[in-house]
């Protein structure tokens, strides 16, 4: 029988290559957002566009795909940290993010059988307590340094509200839970442009518009430290949570960490050109993180593929591509 799926916040980065990655695994695949893909054509059976706040459209869908057996929750209210850094968004990213999971749950319980039914969450390396990442050393998060909780950003406390949600719903009312804690996925389809893009899809993007021995502008020294996991890698984690029996938070990430200073080099490396740094001021967030695998090492036997430069060297290629077809179209 044709395993059914769905996946809210299709018309993202992550969801939307969720989507092509099931339909390759021959799943009859229901995708949901109040848009739709920015940069491909979705391949899924039915793309319903829809505003996950509202109860009512998310219970109709729900009781019209309760035969699914695997939702994949990645609808969020989000963006970089120009987005949920500055503090100019916290209102929506906490109503809006919140309600999406409080729809779904409840959905969920009014019209499945919650037996044949399992529900994979999005939460983030946000979640993490401000003063463990208040050094660029190599800060190793594992999953149970998440309490005492002090995330630094709203975004992260609804994350870590929402982590919460899920898991009372699995005390509760059984439910199958599968959440992932993703340290900053890359890849080519994710925003680029426009306010809400991630420091990978940023820096590209501003060497690619830079002439060779230009310059580009860095929010703060360049100093502060992340790691980065590329969309392949993400997407091949997350199936195997799905399919395994791990029902406890799990870091998703790499642990090459580097500096925003060294992602600039890398980037300018694969672009061929010489780049200097101007560093300004800008919204900064924690000053290291790196995501410790130990975890899902042990339980998932799962590892990251991807080297940072392998996945740059990709992601690069298309945002410079999508530079230029930008420039045609100016
Ligand atoms: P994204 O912004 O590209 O995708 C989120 C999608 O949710 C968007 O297409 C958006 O339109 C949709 N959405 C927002 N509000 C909605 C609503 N009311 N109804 C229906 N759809 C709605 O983000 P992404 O990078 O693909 O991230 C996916 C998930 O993973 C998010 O929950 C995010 O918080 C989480 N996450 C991402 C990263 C990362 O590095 N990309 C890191 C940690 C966690």
């Amino acid at each position: 029988m044709i395993q059914k799926a769905i996946v809210l916040g299709a018309g993202g980065f992550i969801g939307s290559h969720m989507v092509t990655n099931l339909k390759e695994k021959g799943y009859f695949v229901t995708a949901v957002d109040i848009k739709y893909p920015e940069f491909s054509e979705s391949g899924a059976d039915d793309f319903q566009i829809l505003d996950l706040t509202d109860q009512n459209s998310f219970e109709n869908l729900l009781k019209n795909n309760n035969d699914a057996t695997e939702i994949y929750q990645y609808a969020a209210d989000m963006g970089g940290a120009g987005f949920i850094f500055t503090g100019e968004n916290d209102a929506d990213i906490m109503h809006n993010s919140s309600l999406i999971n409080i729809n779904l749950l409840k959905g969920v319980t009014k019209f499945f059988n919650l037996e044949n039914v399992k529900i994979f969450y999005s939460s983030s390396a946000c979640i993490y307590p401000e003063e463990i990442q208040s050094s660029n050393e190599n800060i190793s998060l594992r999953e149970i340094d998440a309490y005492p909780a002090n995330p630094d950003s709203e975004y992260g406390w609804e994350k870590l509200f929402s982590e919460r949600l899920y898991l009372s719903y699995q005390k509760n009312y059984k439910m199958n839970i599968k959440i992932a804690r993703f340290h900053n996925i890359y890849g080519p389809q994710g925003t680029w442009q426009g306010g809400r893009e991630k420091a990978p899809a940023a820096v590209c993007r501003k060497i690619s518009e830079a002439k060779d021995g230009g310059e580009i502008e860095i929010w703060g020294d360049g100093e502060q430290t992340r790691s980065f996991l590329y969309i392949e890698d993400c997407i091949e984690a997350t199936k195997r949570l799905m399919d395994s029996e791990v029902n406890i938070p799990i870091n998703i990430g790499s642990e090459e960490m580097v500096t925003i200073n060294q992602l600039v080099n890398l980037v300018a490396k694969h672009a061929n050109k010489k780049i200097a740094i101007n560093h300004i001021d800008g919204p900064l967030g924690v000053r290291g993180r790196n995501s410790n695998n130990d975890l899902i090492r042990e339980k998932l036997n799962w590892d990251y593929k991807f080297s940072l430069s392998e996945g740059i060297q990709k992601t690069y290629d298309w945002i410079d591509a999508q530079v230029t077809i930008n420039k045609k179209h100016d």
